[in-house]
């Protein structure tokens, strides 16, 4: 037998040097990474199991509890990016037969309803018409009288830049032995939160958006009452990558011995590790007020400039991330391409919004006064300038 060579030559584009543009990122993620975070990534590897990135992980446990705002031991941070953190809670606290409740105000719960649906689950949806949220009178109400085994809420809907009020559905939740669930992908760090408070039994979010980290985990954490419908599953969780349980051992979660699970994205770990540093320098509340400062400066700029945020009533509004109207007549994409050749990105809508809204990321290190003006300055000018082409 012989074995013949691959006369295929190594793909050109291969032999060139990547080009990575210097770009300020103010749409709805991912952010700026921080110096101190951007340092962690050309620090060597460790071994997924080795004493000293044991300890890392340890440090991000107890961050990330910080930030949540919680007791419970499952928090961690799944391998992946907040897709992972959505697909884990929901492979881990839906089984057949369950009924789940979704509050919709944008995108993330129609994305919800459909991994539900995916995997056989009976869905209700309660909605809100796209820059409004459910009032949460209506959501208590559709669980008294759905009476789902999970409820499902995006905080921080980043297709509509809307802020979900969380208060009192941790109570009805448990008032009709539902869990709960909270995405805060877009939200965490940028706008008040407290897991245990509001008695949450489940949040997940992502390290690219307030934490000015790259993608690729999704932060987690699991209530004991979540942990303890997950030990007595009826059918095993569908997904091993994605076993809350088998997780929680490999963060150090359950005190017992840890045993291998997968391999860690050992820098992205580190840079998760930095970013909660730094937050834990600033404090979680004073992060969280400079997001909302910071927004004020943002509304104020648009209204000098004769622009409008989108959601029109202000305690609605997400203060990491704002959604301006589109001026009549105005070709956004024309505006959009025109901030992105001057360095600096800001998106268009998503899903229902496309086309109505610009979307602008204010996170971490973005959510900065001077810079905030700069960008307004910057949207306005080139609103002029696509105008003045017609
Ligand atoms: N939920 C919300 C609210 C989001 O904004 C996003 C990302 N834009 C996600 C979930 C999904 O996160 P990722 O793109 O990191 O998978």
């Amino acid at each position: 037998i012989t074995c013949s060579m691959s006369s295929r030559a190594p793909p050109k584009a291969l032999l060139q040097d990547m080009v990575v543009p210097p770009r300020q990122l103010f749409g709805p993620g991912p952010s700026n990474m921080a110096d101190s975070i951007a340092e962690t990534q050309s620090k060597n590897l460790l071994g997924h199991l080795h004493p000293e990135f044991v300890q890392i992980m340890g440090d991000v446990r107890l961050g990330l509890q910080y930030i949540f705002k919680t007791e419970n031991k499952y928090t961690f941070a799944v391998s992946g990016t907040g897709h992972s953190g959505m697909e884990c809670a929901m492979v881990n606290l839906l089984e057949r037969g369950d009924r789940f409740l979704v509050v919709e105000i944008g995108l993330w719960g129609q994305r919800a309803a459909d991994l539900a649906n995916r995997m056989g689950i009976e869905v209700k949806k309660i909605s809100a018409p796209h820059g409004k949220a459910v009032p949460v009178e209506d959501i208590r109400k559709a669980i008294a009288e759905y009476k789902p085994n999970l409820v499902f809420v995006c905080q921080g809907d980043s297709s509509t830049g809307v802020a979900q009020p969380l208060e009192t559905i941790g109570d009805a939740c448990r008032e009709h032995n539902a869990l709960f669930l909270v995405d805060t992908v877009a939200s965490l760090g940028g706008t008040p939160f407290d897991a245990d408070a509001l008695k949450v039994d489940c949040v997940y979010s992502a390290t690219q958006k307030v934490l000015n980290a790259p993608p690729g985990l999704a932060p987690i954490s699991f209530s004991d009452r979540a942990i303890e419908k997950i030990r007595n599953r009826k059918q095993r969780v569908a997904s091993f990558y994605f076993d809350a349980l088998e997780l929680g051992n490999y963060w150090g979660c359950d005190g017992e011995l840890k045993r291998y699970h997968h391999t860690a994205p050992i820098s992205t770990v580190y840079a998760l590790r930095a970013a909660l540093s730094a937050i834990a320098k600033e404090g979680i509340d004073e992060s969280i007020q400079r997001h909302k400062d910071n927004a004020q400066v943002l509304y104020s700029s648009l209204k000098k400039h004769g622009l409008e945020p989108f959601v029109e009533d202000e305690n609605l509004r997400l203060p990491c991330l704002t959604t301006v109207k589109v001026p009549e007549g105005v070709d956004w994409k024309d505006v959009a391409g025109k901030m992105m050749t001057n360095g600096v990105e800001i998106a268009g809508g998503l899903g229902a919004t496309v086309g109505k809204i610009w979307r602008i990321g204010t996170f971490g290190i973005n959510s900065n006064k001077t810079k905030i003006e700069n960008v307004v300055e910057l949207l306005s000018k080139s609103i002029d300038e696509t105008r003045s082409k017609l």
